[in-house]
């Protein structure tokens, strides 16, 4: 995983959003190795082990490479990916997860943007990528991703939704066709096999707290 992905990170707990303490024990130049992370918030504690950031126990499925579907990339399908995705430059990383991971190698001469793998399986990442494992929804601040494209196995409406608020205003959210858009966000072209939607409202850090206000005045 690399440093810089430090400052995007978030608890996954359900509380007001919280960066993570993150002990580096073991690093390559910018790409974190071995670290602990912690949350100042909860005290719930992650991993980055061989490079991964462990939101979720996926460490024994990422051992063994067939548990992960991959379906060959070709070179026009990375092409439509990179069109769908909307973003040639960006400083903010570009999100591939599940079997769009397999896309990684080839967009990365489309989309000079860093690339976040997300639940990509044993795949070997190119210099400049960092891979996560996470659970049902994404560790990420708001507005911290340029766009993110979500396979079928990921479409939920609770992934769907951290991935909506992840994304910059006006940033690409790709899921498959029969997958809920999430609030807030523009459908601009659909077909048989997927959407693509952007963000048109900016999300807030705050929207968990202000929803506890009832509770706190009672
Ligand atoms: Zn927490």
């Amino acid at each position: 995983m690399q440093r810089d992905l430090l400052d995007a990170l978030r608890c996954p707990g359900t509380h007001e959003e919280s960066w993570l303490v993150a002990m580096v024990l073991e690093a390559n130049g910018p790409t974190l190795l071995v670290a602990e992370l912690a949350c100042p918030v909860c005290g719930a504690a992650f991993r980055i082990d061989d490079g991964v950031a462990y939101f979720a126990d996926l460490a024994p499925i990422a051992r063994h490479p067939p548990a992960w579907p991959t379906e060959p990339y070709t070179s026009d399908m990375v092409l439509r990916l990179a069109a769908l995705l909307g973003v040639a430059e960006s400083r903010f990383p570009v999100g591939l997860v599940g079997h769009h991971a397999a896309a990684s190698g080839v967009l990365a001469s489309f989309v000079s943007a860093p690339q976040l793998l997300i639940n990509s399986g044993p795949a070997i990442p190119g210099p400049g990528v960092s891979r996560i494992a996470v659970a049902e929804r994404l560790p990420l601040g708001v507005e911290t991703l340029a766009a993110i494209a979500v396979d079928a196995a990921h479409a939920t409406s609770l992934f769907l939704e951290s991935a909506a608020r992840a994304l910059r205003l006006g940033g690409h959210l790709v899921a498959p066709a029969d997958a809920p858009v999430p609030a807030g966000m523009r459908v601009l072209a659909r077909d048989a096999t997927e959407w693509v939607a952007e963000t048109t409202t900016r999300a807030s850090g705050l929207v968990e707290l202000r929803r506890r206000a009832p509770d706190a005045i009672g």
